[in-house]
């Protein structure tokens, strides 16, 4: 691998995904969903549809969950040590 790829993707936290490193729910042990934010594609509503990512919405904060777990329906943080319980402000299809 080239270093400045490497310092790219490091740069650009896009290193655990090329690595295809997968993180898993500390609770239950479930793959967990990258969550995108911003004003999703058709692209993403697809993968969305899949069970690929989870859609974040639009909300913007300095510091936002990036991991989703269906089963706990928990938002986890990037150290997957600090999470956020699904509130009544995410949209609900289920139900
Ligand atoms: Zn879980």
């Amino acid at each position: 691998m080239k270093d400045d790829l490497f310092d790219y993707l490091v740069a650009t936290d896009s290193i655990d995904e090329f690595l295809g490193y997968e993180p898993k729910c500390p609770e239950c042990g479930e793959k967990l969903l990258p969550i995108e934010y911003g004003m999703p594609g058709p692209d993403l509503f697809e993968k969305s549809e899949k069970g690929e990512i989870f859609l974040g919405g639009c909300m913007v904060d300095d510091i936002q969950p990036v991991y989703h777990c269906n089963k706990c329906r928990r938002n986890y943080y990037k150290n997957l040590k600090d999470y956020i319980d699904e509130e009544n402000n995410w949209e609900d299809e289920d139900e």
